[in-house]
């Protein structure tokens, strides 16, 4: 497999605001491809499918599975996500860095199958803020904030097993802070 990009995988607890700190990076960082998962959750207001992700069926997703058109994926909190391969192997073997937003589950299935890949864990400054940021999106009824709120609780648990932690105190400073890293694990 020729592959001259590098793939960087970074994960976060939901709600610890990565999708802008990924929007940040990608703004600012050259030959960037931003890997477009599949999910079967449903859109959120104001996401664009093929953009945020390709909302699939189950059906469609299990085919996908069975076609072997993932990398990897994963259940959370009840929906199925996964990260679509070809797209990815085309960006490297142009000589773009892949980033892959995912979380814990698939960065444990890719760290098998590719461990050269640099992996980035964003924690929220406090699970208290974590609640806050979760509320304020006002997007998830109640139960799914508790559900996700006792999954980032878990996911916190593997931020050790990732190459990088950074703190997403202020936008910018920690993307400077991941760019920089990223910049040295080249
Ligand atoms: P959300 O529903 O908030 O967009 O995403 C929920 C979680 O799924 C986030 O932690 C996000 O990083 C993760 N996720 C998004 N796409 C993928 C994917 O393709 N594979 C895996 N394993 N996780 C994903």
């Amino acid at each position: 497999m020729n592959k001259k990009g590098k793939l960087y995988i970074i994960s976060a607890p939901s709600g610890t605001g990565k999708s802008t700190v990924i929007r940040e990076l990608l703004k600012k960082k050259d030959n960037a491809f931003f890997s477009v998962s599949a999910t079967t959750r449903e859109p959120r207001e104001g996401e664009v499918n093929g953009v945020n992700y390709w909302f699939l069926t189950r059906p469609e997703f299990e085919r996908m599975v069975e076609e072997g058109a993932f990398l990897e994926h994963a259940q959370y909190v009840g929906n199925y996500y996964g990260t679509p391969l070809q797209p990815i192997l085309d960006s490297m073997a142009a000589g773009n860095d892949a980033i892959l937003d995912i979380e814990v589950q698939g960065f444990r299935q890719i760290k098998q199958k590719m461990p050269e890949a640099v992996s980035i864990f964003i924690v929220p400054p406090s699970m208290e803020e974590l609640e806050r940021r979760l509320r304020s999106r006002g997007t998830d009824s109640e139960e799914r904030i508790r559900q996700r709120l006792a999954q980032a609780e878990r996911e916190l648990e593997m931020a050790p097993f990732y190459d990088k932690v950074v703190t997403n105190d202020v936008v910018q400073r920690v993307t400077d802070e991941i760019l920089a890293f990223m910049d040295q694990s080249r």
